[in-house]
């Protein structure tokens, strides 16, 4: 990544450069509750060539302005909002007008960024959580879940089946898509068959998998209780007055059904749900198992993420989940297992591997013609007509398949891409958007890495950083560690041995926030040397925006002591 391009410093300059340009600005425009008629009678002056070439210069430093935001500093880019939000409306909105007229009482801070042609038709079409209606590329993969699943519309149990794919290759999108299907085709057949989803990314425990899938099917069995009670009071109260009508139904006598009344409301009574916590296992584990098992159906779990909920809790849940069928009277359940790590199943019981991968079915990642067509049917929908350059499809498409074939990644660049377009109120995105969205979404990433490490592991980042700033190349491991050792003194955090340290770069590493060689020194043992692979600059602005190393006032001394020892 090019450095130098989006520090946050080279956007404040390139912003006031944008400010000065507006020769109106003045303290009082900096300040957005300042609401003199004067004063807007000289933002009115600010003729409409000002306000565009403020926009201009936005567009070049809105990624440098998100930083900022993001890593709390607190920056410009607060004063840039204001006052180049109100140099923007200045040409549009009549000031003298504004104080008289009660129904229009805003500044216009908005309306010029809502007069522009937009870029999008529909920017929630390029979301992660939109479920496209078509999949190019994944009809075998569909095909094979549909193979397999069409047994519970005949009432059978389905094999259970495992889906492997790296993130972002559509096995969550496909999945879904089936499911729907399902659902919707057993409803028109009326068979009863449905489909559970849960994200074991989010829902990470056995406790927490069998408590949610217990209160759904409860919640289910209370509707479908409520259904029959009502029909049942209608035909008790026709049968009160009119005792034939039952004849034709299966209640003999006004008693029976009477009986079958007081039984459904016990039934409904019974029904406990299961706290959020709290309660022993296999009580949570019964309680989902009659809930289930209380009408005849199919039920298909799809366990998204398993790989989360093995690595947090082991198979426990898997191995309940896969012998309950022998166990259920009317009902039968069949699990859907979806992974992002190939090796999952490795660390499972052999039975529960066996059982679980009946059938397996891999997502192979895209290449980039694959990810052109799929980003080809989104854009469609999503963009204005005529809105994408030529290139823009294809240079997503690539770029993501660099990284190993990802959907996400490349519709992440394309909605970023038409974003910052947009932003800079250009009319068309072109290939340099989708340069900076690389560049804004990689940064991102880093940033919240960097934002999200334990506070030693920031502290050994900041003694690379500051070595790095005093032009050290290739530092080794004992001079991070004697700034590590300064730094801690100065902020008054406990001082790691320099074999933790070590440990500690490796994982940075690992991280690709520092780029780390084991070199031999002869005789001397071996060390390890290391470089940035991270912007510098934000880098350090993240870190410093953590309270605890945000302390440090002036790490230069530590520096020099460095030279000095
Ligand atoms: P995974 O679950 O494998 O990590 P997802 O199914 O969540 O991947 O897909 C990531 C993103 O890419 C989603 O927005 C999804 O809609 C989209 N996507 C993946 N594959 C396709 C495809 N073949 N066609 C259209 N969109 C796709
Ligand atoms: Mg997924």
């Amino acid at each position: 990544m090019d450095e130098g391009e989006h520090t946050p410093q080279a956007g404040e300059s390139e912003n006031s450069g944008g400010e000065i340009e507006n020769s109106s600005t003045t303290d009082e425009d900096l300040d957005p509750s300042t609401e003199e008629p004067d004063g807007s009678a000289e933002r009115g002056d600010s003729p409409t060539e000002g306000s565009n070439g403020s926009r201009r210069s936005h567009s070049d430093t809105d990624i440098a302005a998100d930083i900022d935001v993001d890593a709390d500093v607190p920056g410009d880019s607060d004063v840039d909002v204001g006052s180049g939000g109100r140099d923007r409306s200045s040409p549009d909105v009549d000031f003298d007008g504004v104080v008289l007229d009660d129904g229009d009482d805003n500044q216009g801070l908005f309306d010029d960024l809502l007069s522009g042609e937009p870029i999008f038709e529909n920017k929630e079409v390029l979301r992660p959580s939109y479920t496209p209606h078509e999949l190019p590329h994944r009809n075998d993969q569909i095909n094979r879940m549909a193979t397999i699943l069409v047994s519970a519309l005949r009432g059978e149990t389905p094999s259970n089946i495992l889906i492997y794919g790296k993130t972002g290759t559509g096995k969550t999108a496909s999945a879904k898509f089936v499911s729907q299907e399902l659902e919707s085709t057993s409803q028109k057949y009326d068979v009863p068959c449905e489909v559970e989803y849960i994200n074991c990314e989010v829902t990470d425990t056995q406790y927490r998998v069998l408590a949610q899938l217990a209160n759904t099917f409860i919640e289910k069995n209370q509707r479908v209780i409520a259904d029959r009670l009502e029909t049942h009071r209608e035909l008790r109260s026709e049968a009160a007055d009119d005792p034939p009508v039952l004849a034709g139904t299966e209640f003999a006598t006004l008693d029976a059904l009477d009986a079958r009344i007081d039984e459904l409301e016990a039934d409904a009574d019974e029904m406990e749900e299961v706290p959020m916590t709290g309660w022993p296992t296999d009580r949570v584990y019964s309680t989902f198992f009659e809930a289930v098992d209380y009408h005849e159906r199919v039920v298909v779990i799809m366990l998204d993420e398993i790989d989360k909920l093995v690595e947090k809790s082991g198979d426990d849940t898997l191995y309940n989940l896969s012998r309950m069928n022998s166990e259920l009277d009317r009902s039968r359940i069949s699990i859907m297992g979806i992974s992002n790590d190939l090796k999952f199943t490795d660390f499972l019981d052999p039975r529960v591997k066996s059982s679980l991968g009946e059938e397996e079915i891999v997502f192979p990642p895209y290449d980039a013609n694959q990810l052109r067509d799929i980003l080809q049917h989104r854009a469609d929908i999503a963009f204005k007509e005529e809105a994408l350059t030529d290139d823009v499809i294809p240079l997503c498409a690539a770029f993501a398949a660099q990284e190993h074939g990802d959907a996400r990644r490349a519709l992440d660049l394309l909605r970023t891409a038409g974003e910052l377009a947009e932003r800079s109120q250009a009319e068309i995105v072109a290939e340099k958007h989708v340069r900076q969205a690389q560049d804004k979404i990689e940064l991102d990433r880093v940033v919240e890495v960097v934002r999200t490490l334990p506070t030693q592991s920031k502290i050994v980042l900041f003694a690379v950083i500051l070595l790095e700033k005093n032009g050290v190349h290739n530092i080794n491991t004992g001079e991070v560690f004697n700034i590590y050792k300064r730094l801690c003194e100065e902020i008054d955090a406990d001082v790691l041995t320099q074999r933790r340290v070590t440990d500690l770069i490796s994982e940075l590493d690992m991280l690709g926030i520092v780029n780390a060689v084991v070199v031999s020194k002869g005789r001397y043992g071996r060390t390890k040397e290391m470089g940035l692979s991270v912007p510098v600059e934000e880098t350090e602005a993240v870190l410093l925006s953590d309270s605890r190393l945000g302390d440090i006032e002036n790490a230069q001394p530590f520096v020099q002591a460095r030279f000095d020892n």
